[in-house]
C-alpha cells in the first residue's frame, strides 16, 4: 500500500490517498481543539492512543455486524479505511445529560435520560455545527429518510454495545458523537459508520468516582489528558504497562527527530 497525497486535513486527523482508489489512510494527529477551534493545543501521544482505541472499538463493532470504514491499523498513528462520502451530520448520542444540552435546555448536569437521545448537528465549523432536526435534514437533502432510519437503528445498537463494553471496565458512557458515510458495496449503496470513536469523541466517566476520562480534561482544564486516555486503553485491554510506555516514548522520539531536522 503506497501513501499518496494529502486529500484532507481536519482538526484531529489527516486523510491521504493510496494507490487503491477505494482506500485512504487516516492519520491521527496530536492536535486538540475545543469550542469550535477557539481553544487549541498539541498533546503529545494523543493521536497514538486514539488510533488504538478507535481501532479496538470499530473492530469490535464490526464483529457484531456494524459495518464501518476500518480496514486495518497500519502503525502507531495510521489506519487504512474505506473511502466514503461523509454525510454532513454529527450524530450525538446521549445517555446522561451534560455539556451543551444542559446549557441549551437548562437541564441539571448528570441527569440520567430515560432513553438514549439522538441529536443532529450540521457539520459546518463556520456555523459552529448548529443543532438541526430530522426535518431540516430532509428539507435540505443532507440525507435521505431511508439513510436516517438505517443510521438510527445502527446508533442504538452501537450505543447498547458500547455501554456494555465500557460498563465491563468500570466506565460510564455518558455521550458520544458518530459520523456515517456513503459507499457502494457490490454495486449497492450503503451507509456505514466512519470517522473515529475515542475519548476525543465520547464522554467517559469512571463508574465509581465519576472522574472524567475524556476530552473534557482539556476542554475544562481538569489536568493531564494522556494518563486518562491511557487508563481507558488499559482498561479496554489494549495497552499493557510496557507497551503504553513505549507508545508514548516512540511518539516523543519521533518528535525529537523531527525537531532536529
Ligand atoms: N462531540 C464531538 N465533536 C463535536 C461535538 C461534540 O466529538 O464536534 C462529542 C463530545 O465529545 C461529547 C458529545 O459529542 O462526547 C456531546 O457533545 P456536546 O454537544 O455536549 O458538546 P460540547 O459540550 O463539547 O460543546
Amino acid at each position: 500500500m503506497k501513501k499518496g497525497k494529502k486529500l484532507y486535513e481536519g482538526k484531529a486527523k489527516i486523510i491521504y490517498a493510496t494507490n487503491d482508489k477505494n482506500l485512504v489512510i487516516q492519520y491521527f494527529k496530536d492536535d486538540a481543539t475545543a469550542f469550535n477551534n477557539q481553544k487549541k493545543t498539541t498533546i503529545e501521544g494523543k493521536g497514538v492512543l486514539n488510533n488504538r482505541i478507535s481501532e479496538h472499538i470499530l473492530s469490535n463493532l464490526s464483529q457484531i455486524g456494524i459495518k464501518n470504514h476500518l480496514v486495518k491499523r497500519l502503525n502507531m498513528r495510521e489506519q487504512i479505511i474505506k473511502l466514503v462520502e461523509i454525510i454532513p451530520i454529527e450524530f450525538i448520542v446521549r445517555n446522561v445529560a451534560t455539556g451543551s444540552i444542559t446549557k441549551r435546555l437548562g437541564i441539571e448536569d448528570g441527569t440520567v435520560l430515560k432513553e438514549p437521545l439522538i441529536e443532529y448537528c450540521l457539520k459546518d465549523d463556520k456555523l459552529g455545527d448548529p443543532l438541526i432536526s430530522e426535518e431540516h435534514i430532509l428539507a435540505f437533502d443532507w440525507a435521505l429518510k431511508t439513510e436516517i432510519d438505517k443510521v438510527k437503528k445502527m446508533i442504538l445498537r452501537i450505543n447498547d454495545f458500547m455501554i456494555g463494553m465500557f460498563r465491563g471496565v468500570g466506565i460510564k458512557l455518558i455521550d458520544f458523537k458518530l459520523e456515517f458515510g456513503r459507499i457502494k458495496i457490490d454495486g449497492k449503496n450503503e451507509v456505514i459508520l466512519a470517522d473515529e470513536i475515542s475519548p476525543d469523541t465520547c464522554r467517559l466517566w469512571d463508574s465509581i468516582t465519576e472522574k472524567k476520562l475524556d476530552k473534557d480534561r482539556f476542554r475544562k482544564d481538569l489536568g493531564d489528558l494522556i494518563p486518562a486516555y491511557t487508563e481507558v486503553a488499559k482498561r479496554l485491554g489494549i495497552l499493557h504497562e510496557q507497551s503504553n510506555v513505549s507508545a508514548v516514548n516512540v511518539t516523543k522520539l519521533s518528535s525529537v527527530k523531527r525537531k532536529k531536522k
